[in-house]
């Protein structure tokens, strides 16, 4: 089929890629540029937190995240960059003060779903064994099968295979007006196809319901005094930060999580908090540099849970919020196999 996307950040990329896997040729728009970093799924951490996730979410998150895990190895294949997937777990740890969050925190988890059973205590040996260089922490848990995908690898390996693919057409620069049934409405006028599909993420708040925008800060830090070697996160009364590795001791650090759709730069007091809760962690991220500092809002709905809407020649998915890289893969999958193209 002859198929048209709206918006190709981090969903319209995963859902382009598995059309092509099904042979269809593709028309795709975007306001911005193939390598442009407007999109939400650029300024991404990436992390594939599947339990830790569930202290604020349903379990139907846990399920999508559980597919999504299994999916991500393919899909990273098909653009040749199997090596942006890690899946080596997680941890998560506290200062002292904070044990009982701590605790609570995990207790929660377990509450939701039998499998967070498998989420193992680490004293200080314990810590050592998997992450020597958090050995000034005494108490954390070691959460299994959590990973990560490198966002940014992911959204340039994909810019390139499909800009490279003889079934795309990528219109860049190009801001959708409308989509509807079977068309797309851009530089003034229509174009028609067989299905279209509505992936723009906070670009389509004039045609979704209550999608809001939720600000999001992170740091990348430049570190070769620390090797953390997979994301960690600290529970705090007031944050909750991560560290997540990227090769070359290179860190993202986030994020924060604030109720505004202003993406202006990082303010003052955010990153005051992300970068003393970082050094509070590793006091090796002290001679770390400073290379980027990004700010973008998380497309998100009432209830911070994703939405597929069908009707006729016509998709939107929406509303992944913080979830995006945990959740495209089976949204996507989900979204065609209800068989809207049959
Ligand atoms: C700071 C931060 C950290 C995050 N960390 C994680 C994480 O660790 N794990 C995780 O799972 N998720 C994370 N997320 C969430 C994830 O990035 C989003 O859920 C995901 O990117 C949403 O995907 P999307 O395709 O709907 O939107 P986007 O990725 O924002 O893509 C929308 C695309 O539509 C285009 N567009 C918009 N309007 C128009 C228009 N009118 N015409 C043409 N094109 C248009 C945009 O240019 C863009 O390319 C994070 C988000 C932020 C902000």
């Amino acid at each position: 089929m002859n198929i048209g996307i709206a918006g190709v950040g981090l969903v319209g990329r995963v859902l382009a890629l598995n059309l092509l896997q099904q042979g269809h040729t593709l028309t795709l728009f975007d306001e911005d540029t193939a390598y442009g970093d407007s999109a939400a799924g650029m300024t991404a951490a990436g992390m594939l937190a599947v339990f830790a996730e569930l202290e604020s979410a349903e379990s139907i998150i846990f399920e999508h995240g559980q597919r999504s895990i299994a999916l991500w190895p393919e899909l990273l294949k098909q653009i040749n960059i199997l090596d942006a997937y890690q899946q080596e777990g997680s941890i998560i740890t506290a200062h002292p003060q904070d044990y009982n969050e701590l605790e609570h925190f995990i207790e929660t988890l377990q509450s939701k779903v039998s499998e967070a059973s498998e989420i193992q205590r680490l004293d200080k040996e314990g810590i050592v064994a998997l992450e020597p260089d958090l050995e000034q922490h005494s108490k954390a848990f070691y959460i299994p099968h959590e990973g990560q995908v490198d966002a940014q690898r992911f959204m340039h390996a994909s810019s390139e295979y499909l800009l490279a693919h003889s079934d795309v057409t990528w219109h860049q620069k190009t801001k959708v007006m409308d989509v509807s049934s079977g068309a797309i409405f851009a530089n003034n006028e229509v174009q028609h196809f067989d299905w279209v599909f509505d992936t723009r993420g906070l670009g389509a708040q004039e045609q979704v319901n209550d999608l809001r925008g939720v600000r999001g800060e992170v740091f990348w830090l430049d570190a070769p005094e620390v090797h953390i070697t997979r994301p960690t996160r600290m529970l705090h009364p007031r944050y909750k930060i991560y560290i997540v590795p990227r090769p070359n001791n290179r860190y993202v650090i986030g994020a924060t999580e604030i109720e505004s759709e202003d993406k202006s730069p990082m303010s003052v007091r955010s990153s005051l908090e992300l970068l003393s809760a970082v050094y509070s962690m590793h006091s090796g991220f002290a001679e770390a540099r400073i290379v980027n500092m990004l700010t973008n809002c998380r497309p998100s709905l009432r209830d911070n849970l994703p939405k597929i809407e069908h009707s006729t020649k016509m998709t939107r998915i929406n509303g992944l919020y913080r979830h995006g890289y945990l959740l495209a893969p089976a949204i996507v999958e989900k979204a065609l196999n209800e068989g809207v193209l049959k």
